[in-house]
């Protein structure tokens, strides 16, 4: 049996665990009769995934519904210990994005992808869906294109759950594939920035870095549009606009983003 990992409650009937890697997060949120939960993204080693099924059972929890915010490898893992038939939702565009390119993905995750961590299919969610079809507290649905193909963020039980948005510790990572990534991105943020200023958000969830309290979040939501609008206009930003472009693999990303951005 694997070793519980830790959970943080960070609103009531929230719950975040945190992985090595990236500091990569997986929420739990709970509420469906009794002991009935929905998991988003979970992550991300083979022995995380299943510390997170003994944290879920040491809670007397059991996934019944999940959520991958986005079609990258470190949000689609999956584990047997984590249930055999939970249906694990995607926007339509994220599930035929992780169709598409799942040897590409596949060759991404390298290590965990191998053994039981690999996902099998995603249920689409379909376009008109406002909210995940679960009967536990009600998830809103956020749709944009930021990050990634079908990107989406949860509103539930007064978190956001924000998939690769809004992170403290990672610069705004375009989807360079897009036709206007700089315009997919803002527009991700002018979406995130209606659900923050409304009421229903107490704290933010990141899918990478550390949960915050709404005012904080909206520091961040100011931060990453800066930096976009710094990258839009060929101005030069560094860790001491950004602090965050002090981590060397950021900032290598930053410098690819900002040569993609230049040649449109
Ligand atoms: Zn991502």
């Amino acid at each position: 049996m694997a070793t519980a990992r830790r959970l943080d409650e960070v609103v009531p009937g929230v719950l975040v665990a945190t992985a090595a890697r990236y500091t990569t997060t997986s929420t739990v949120v709970t509420g469906f009769g009794a002991g009935g939960c929905l998991l988003v993204d979970p992550a991300l080693t083979t022995d995380e995934l299943a510390g997170l099924a003994a944290a879920l059972a040491d809670r007397g929890l059991r996934a019944v519904a999940a959520f991958t915010t986005h079609p990258h490898w470190d949000h689609l893992l999956w584990h047997p210990a984590l249930g055999e038939e939970v249906p694990r939702w995607a926007t339509a565009r994220a599930a035929g994005s992780m169709r598409r390119k799942n040897t590409e993905l596949r060759a991404e995750a390298g290590e965990h992808a191998t053994g039981p961590s690999w996902p099998g299919a995603f249920a689409a969610l379909p376009d008109d869906a406002t909210h995940l079809p679960w009967e536990g507290p009600p998830a809103r649905v956020v749709r944009h294109e930021g990050h990634a193909p079908g990107h989406a963020a949860l509103v539930v039980a007064g978190a956001l759950v924000a998939g690769d948005m809004l992170s403290d510790l990672e610069i705004p990572l375009l989807d360079l594939d897009a036709v206007d990534p700089v315009e997919d991105y803002a527009t991700g943020l002018d979406r995130l920035a209606e659900v923050l200023r409304g009421p229903d958000v107490r704290v933010l969830v990141p899918g990478h870095g550390h949960p915050a309290g709404r005012e904080e979040a909206l520091d961040r939501l100011a931060a990453d549009r800066r930096y976009l609008e710094a990258l839009a206009a060929g101005r030069s930003i560094g860790p001491e606009q950004d602090p965050r472009l002090a981590d060397p693999w950021l900032h290598g990303e930053h410098e690819r983003q900002a040569a993609a951005v230049l040649v449109r």
